[in-house]
């Protein structure tokens, strides 16, 4: 089951648990030793295939799993690190690993194990033709719902959902079959082959699956531990519906066939985003892909699938946004750049209110104010609400938008947002941004204190230096922005010397507050920017 709520978390946990544990201990003992010994005598071989990422859906223990379909044989992947997210199902790839049986064992999912040869095509927009198989087993013939419960389901509920989630750009069409009874015992789990005995079942009742671009097998309960499973992107895409047909199951695991990953939260103690943060798999609680049970996916997730384009802030302004489920309205602004690979970090803001299937958002929190996220261009599993009433104990995530009145910071990319007002039907944000918030190059800026903490009356000295191409860039202009344990900001200039730094130093006073300070640092010179951040703490 998705745990979209504290209780479903808890139910069944044990039984997971142990069957988790039990798992990975099997498949540890399983791979890792005969790699392990295979790796002595083996040498690495190159394989060429069709991507495949099956992802399922667990209390406890939600794994994805990655497969290569090469010359007829499918090999399940093994990544020893850093499983690629920037690919979906149906990419061409060539791998390069350690093969023992059935198993590749590879390095890492980055670019010395996994080569691209083509990105899987977007097929998220217009009419999805999906065909829902309803199958049953040989020792378990029941039929949990009609096949007018599952159209209306699929074809009604879940249609809906896509189509307004896409400003009526995507939406479904297709058949439901009869009752399939394969002769899969309800006593194992296995995607794989319940997969093909459906499709044979399909077939042999009349129905052409290879005329539909998504396939979903719905079933009674059986012993697979997830509630529902799907690829992550693919042509057709393949759904499992393990004994439920809601839009939260349906509607999330859609959302993986279209291509998407979890929303995920991030949560960082008594700020909103700072140095010490943990994330939540499941933790956006506005959206399908995360926590939520009917609501629209957010705005990095939508752009994603090509169904809005957010504005881009690049000018410190005022800007309303409409109600995001009538209105493809959101807005972006730049983070930070990699400076190795150059994919941008954005903030992705939206108005939620509690109308069309964003309804479930009965919290105050949730709709009374603006939704900040993050997403990278690195990869599709990166995104993260952001929680703007920190350390507000039992309703911590219930309450994540920027309410009327109230302003987050982040110094180091320059970048303050304000909610100015809220309506019913828009709200309005003052966006501060980096006057260069599209660098054409990235310099390598660095900040850091003479010490990490400090007492009363010390003086802290703060050195930023800035480079460029290997070499230090003189003259560049530096803003420091030094936040309080207390919240209260000071902010100091300052130009980098022939050796490319420059230096701030604060003088403390007795009465100052004890606690961590951020230090925030952004420099720039030309067409140069860059920022960073550290911090110090005072006893
Ligand atoms: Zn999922």
């Amino acid at each position: 089951m998705i745990p979209h709520s504290k209780t479903l978390i808890r139910n069944d946990s044990v039984f997971f648990r142990v069957f988790s544990i039990l798992f990975l201990i099997l498949a540890f003992s399983l791979s890792t030793g005969n790699v392990f010994a295979q790796r002595i005598s083996s040498v690495e071989e190159e394989i060429e295939g069709e991507l495949e990422i099956l992802h399922e859906d667990r209390d406890v223990g939600s794994r994805y799993l990655y497969f290569l379909k090469a010359a007829g044989r499918r090999l399940s992947l093994n990544f020893a690190k850093d499983a690629p997210t920037h690919l979906t199902s149906g990419a061409r790839v060539r791998v390069r690993g350690i093969r023992t049986n059935g198993v590749l064992a590879l390095q890492s999912g980055g670019s010395d194990s996994v080569q691209v040869l083509s990105s899987a095509l977007p097929n998220t927009l217009g009419e999805q033709r999906t065909l829902v198989m309803l199958v049953n087993f040989a020792d378990n013939p029941s039929q949990p719902w009609s096949r007018d419960q599952v159209n209306q389901a699929i074809f009604g509920t879940m249609s809906a959902f896509i189509s307004e989630n896409s400003y009526g750009a995507t939406w479904l069409t297709g058949d439901v079959t009869s009752w399939l009874t394969i002769p899969l015992s309800s006593s194992v789990c296995d995607t794989g082959a319940l997969a093909a005995q459906a499709q044979q079942a399909a077939q042999a009742a009349g129905w052409a699956p290879a005329n539909y671009q998504r396939w979903i097998y719905a079933f009674p309960h059986n012993m697979c531990g997830f509630g529902g499973a799907s690829f992550v992107g693919g042509s057709p895409s393949q759904a499992w519906l393990n004994g439920e047909i809601s839009l939260r199951i349906a509607g999330h695991e859609f959302g993986h066939g279209l291509g998407l990953w979890h929303s995920h939260s991030m949560d960082c103690g008594d700020v909103s985003l700072g140095s010490t943060c943990t994330t939540q798999e499941y933790g956006d609680t506005l959206d399908l892909m995360g926590t939520a049970s009917t609501a629209h996916f957010n705005p990095f997730q939508k752009e994603r699938l090509g169904w809005m384009t957010p504005l881009t802030v690049t000018q410190s302004g005022t800007y309303i946004l409409d109600a995001y489920e009538f209105n493809a309205s959101a807005l972006k602004t730049l983070k930070s750049i990699d400076p190795t690979t150059g994919a941008r970090t954005w903030y992705y803001l939206e108005a939620r209110k509690p109308i069309g299937f964003d309804n479930t958002l009965t919290y105050q929190g949730m709709t009374n104010g603006v939704a900040i996220h993050l997403g990278s261009e690195s990869s599709g599993n990166t995104s993260y609400m952001l929680d703007m009433t920190p350390n507000s104990f039992a309703n911590d995530g219930l309450d994540p938008t920027l309410a009327a009145g109230y302003s987050f910071s982040d110094p180091a990319a320059g970048v303050t947002i304000t909610t100015d007002w809220v309506t019913a039907t828009q709200a309005a944000v003052t966006m501060t941004v980096s006057t260069n918030s599209t660098p054409s190059t990235s310099p390598t800026v660095k900040v850091a204190t003479d010490q990490p903490s400090y007492t009363g009356n010390q003086t802290v000295s703060i050195t930023t230096t800035m480079i460029s191409g290997g070499s230090p860039v003189p003259g560049a202009s530096v803003t420091f922005t030094i936040t309080k344990s207390s919240g209260a900001i000071i902010m100091a200039n300052a130009t980098t010397g022939s050796n490319g730094a420059a230096v701030y130093k604060l003088r403390l006073k007795k009465q100052d507050p004890v606690g961590t300070y951020q230090v925030g640092a952004v420099a720039k010179k030309d067409a140069l920017s860059g920022s960073a951040a550290t911090n110090f703490t005072v006893q």
